[in-house]
């Protein structure tokens, strides 16, 4: 865990400042936090619900020193009550008996108990469960509720919190958290993966966890600029194979496609650009587009499209493999004079 204040989370300047006016009072309200997923909605929920436990908070949140903050960076701090769970839908025996029953209890250590929700998985049962607790909290006891889609919270649960709503991140932003937890990562990746994170840090984190994005993506890019001297045999064997292999990876195999395609076409046009994503790979593209100098735009464009309809055939649950074959004899026959 990276231990921060408000001031140390990167973005969101609108909610640091809200959240800092609110700490220089006596916060007793219940709060809603909503984003989309990966926007870094638990993050910040965690960082006001540490700041509600500190024994000596300031308006920038907790202090990091006290034992309550001590206890809640290993996780042991009994009066942060988590409810999510692994599962779509929190049962609601667990949510009865860890909100309910449990609010009823005062804090062990701290001032206060905090109870951090995760309202994606709560149904209208759950949410029924909580509400009288959320509507009237007992003394000393605060509610952070979580969600990407409040679209489906009760109006009687909305009334009575009081909302943060996470704002997109700048590439600027994306690029400081990404440095922040890993300072040695090099500037191609980095570039690479704040591109592909469209603006969320949580998106962005998890790639750079994830050892085999990398793969996938140079793996793709291969598949595509060779694809001009391969024979239909190839395509149904070799490179049909390895999207067998990670069909369940195929959302970020597709993005990749529609990558490589783009930039190919972008150099096409304008062979020193710098708008591309493959900014590494710039010579083999470069070597491609001489290599087979029957290769348009209207060529890239069609190859485009058949990811497209790969992609919209996949919302509604065709084939993979068909799907998959289709798209890669499709994209192989333009590729090829
Ligand atoms: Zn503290």
């Amino acid at each position: 865990m990276i231990v921060m204040a408000f001031g140390k989370f990167i973005g969101q300047k609108e909610i640091k400042r809200r959240l800092s006016v609110m700490m220089q009072g006596e916060p007793s309200q219940s709060f809603l936090f909503t984003g989309p997923v990966g926007s870094g909605k638990r993050t910040i929920a965690g960082e006001l619900a540490k700041a509600l436990v500190c024994e000596n908070p300031t308006a920038d949140g907790a202090c990091n020193n006290c034992n309550c903050c001590r206890y809640y960076d290993a996780g042991t701090l009994p009066d942060v009550v988590r409810l999510d769970g692994e599962e779509s839908n929190i049962k609601v025996a667990d949510v009865r008996r860890t909100v309910v029953s449990g609010s009823a209890m005062p804090p062990q250590i701290a001032r206060r108990k905090v109870f951090l929700i995760d309202c994606d998985k709560l149904n209208e049962e759950g949410q029924n469960a909580i509400l009288k607790s959320v509507e009237e909290p007992p003394a000393g006891v605060v509610f952070i509720l979580m969600a990407a889609d409040k679209s489906h919270l009760l109006p009687t649960i909305l009334s009575r919190v009081i909302e943060f709503k996470l704002v997109g991140y700048s590439e600027e932003e994306i690029r400081s958290i990404v440095k922040t937890r890993y300072g040695d990562i090099d500037n191609g990746r980095l570039e690479f993966i704040t591109d592909f994170s469209a603006g969320l840090p949580g998106k962005a984190i998890a790639m750079c966890e994830d050892e085999e994005f990398g793969e996938l993506r140079d793996k793709i890019f291969d598949i595509m600029i060779k694809m001009p001297e391969k024979s239909y045999t190839d395509i149904l064997y070799d490179d049909f194979a390895f999207w067998d292999e990670n069909k369940s990876r195929v959302d970020d195999l597709l993005v990749f496609m529609l990558w490589v395609i783009g930039d190919i076409a972008m150099m096409l046009k304008a062979p020193d650009s710098a708008d591309i994503r493959y900014k590494d790979k710039k010579d083999e593209i470069r070597g491609m587009i001489s290599r087979h100098s029957y290769l348009s735009t209207t060529r890239l464009g069609n190859c485009a499209t058949a990811v497209n309809e790969m992609i919209r055939g996949m919302n509604v649950n065709v084939n993979y493999e068909s799907a998959c074959c289709s798209m890669l004899l499709k994209v192989h026959k333009e590729l090829r004079q």
